[in-house]
């Protein structure tokens, strides 16, 4: 059995457990436990498997509650805090309260080294490596994590000027270690996304003479803020993040678009949850949003937003409903809600949710080519409608 100790500063309040990433190499896997605050101590070890019981990895986050809500990409048993994962000889991840700590359990085909690193001051790294195995490059390192949660800083935002053709930049979420939404079938988001953003970022140039930049062209992470800043530092006049929606339950399907307000419903408020949970969560993210909330209300861009979100919802439901028949596109409406990437943009901004990945046949819909151009297509043609009537005011 190997014991691992981090001594860290006591506190008098209890921090709760938000978020949960698994980052899977083939031997070695990472563990990413973040709270809102940190932990009073944290303490981890390994043990063997023993007859019917599997070898495990457990983790004590001492004085620390579960969050009612705890993020992570992959599905929650309905009522349960126990998350079947089955891959790369990572069984389960287990979650429970013993009394004032937080106990996280992984449970291991074959016993692991481990070790805990402190990622931030409020974010615990933990390392799962099969014995006499090299370390897996692929996966993300402390520091890194470490930058991503808190986050870069924001260029600072020039006077906007008006450009010859319209500048817009086009992000699809995700990428590298960050794979998104996980569908049915195993398709990853930031895979899908890439496909759908690309044909987008085609279309604005040959049919509105765009000139068109990607946050990122292939398989690799950038933080929320890093796409934020790309879109800032280059006086964008339209900012368009492409996703794919997931939902705890399989029966949800359909086609959203959000911009930036306070939520407006609870399943607005989770999806912005799960998108977010690619930058940070919490008070910080609230904060920071309603401080940039009356910035945008005050400069007009949170209208323009909307009207945007309402041009492209619009012509999507239209153009799918045509092409793919009765029955096959569901309008689930234009939303608001406080997403980290829209926050930190000083454009009129949106985010498009093309469908659910949790859902079955939404998930065959995202991966047909014939839906992603004709998708892509209606994006652009929304966005041609919308800079036609913000031209005309
Ligand atoms: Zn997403």
């Amino acid at each position: 059995m190997l014991v691992a100790w981090l001594a860290l500063a006591p506190r008098a309040q209890a921090a709760q457990l938000e978020q949960v990433l698994l980052f899977l190499g083939a031997e070695h896997s990472r563990l990413l436990l973040v709270l809102d605050e940190p932990a009073s101590d944290v303490s981890s070890h390994s043990s063997p498997a023993v007859g019917s019981a599997p070898a495990r990895a457990t983790v004590m986050l001492d004085d620390t509650a579960l969050a009612s809500r705890l993020i992570t990409p992959y599905l929650q048993r309905p009522g349960g805090a126990e998350m079947p994962v089955g891959q790369h000889g990572i069984k389960q991840l287990v979650f429970s309260s013993m009394g004032p700590r937080a106990q996280v359990v992984v449970e291991l085909e074959r016993a692991r080294n481990l070790s805990i690193t402190a990622v931030g001051d409020r974010a615990y790294l933990l390392d799962l490596r099969l014995p006499d195995t090299p370390p897996d490059a692929s996966l993300p390192e402390a520091p890194a994590l470490a930058n991503w949660l808190a986050g870069l800083s924001m260029a600072p935002s020039k006077a906007h000027e008006p450009h010859a053709r319209p500048r817009i930049v086009v992000d699809p979420g995700h990428g590298g270690w960050d794979s998104g939404a996980v569908g049915c079938t195993g398709t990853h988001e930031a895979d899908v996304v890439l496909a759908l953003a690309r044909r987008v970022a085609t279309g604005l140039e040959r049919e509105l003479g765009a000139e068109v930049l990607l946050t990122r062209e292939d398989n690799t992470f950038l933080s929320l803020h890093e796409r934020a800043a790309f879109a800032n530092s280059r006086d964008a006049d339209i900012f368009i993040s492409i996703h794919a929606n997931a939902a705890p339950a399989p029966t949800v399907w359909g086609i959203e678009t959000y911009y930036l307000d306070v939520a407006s419903d609870a399943n607005a408020a989770a999806v912005a949850l799960r998108e977010n949970a690619s930058v940070h969560t919490g008070v910080q993210a609230d904060d920071a949003a309603s401080r940039v909330l009356s910035e945008l209300v005050v400069s007009g861009t949170s209208a323009m937003s909307r009207k945007l979100a309402n041009e492209i919802q619009g012509a999507v439901v239209q153009n799918l409903s045509q092409l793919m028949g009765p029955g096959q596109t569901r309008d689930l409406g234009v939303k608001s809600a406080m997403f980290t990437v829209l926050v930190s943009t000083r454009m009129p901004s949106i985010l498009f949710e093309a469908s659910f990945l949790t859902h079955p046949d939404d998930e065959m819909r995202l991966r047909t080519p014939a839906f992603q151009r004709a998708t892509a297509d209606s994006i652009v043609q929304g966005v041609r409608s919308y800079l036609a009537a913000t031209e005309s005011e």
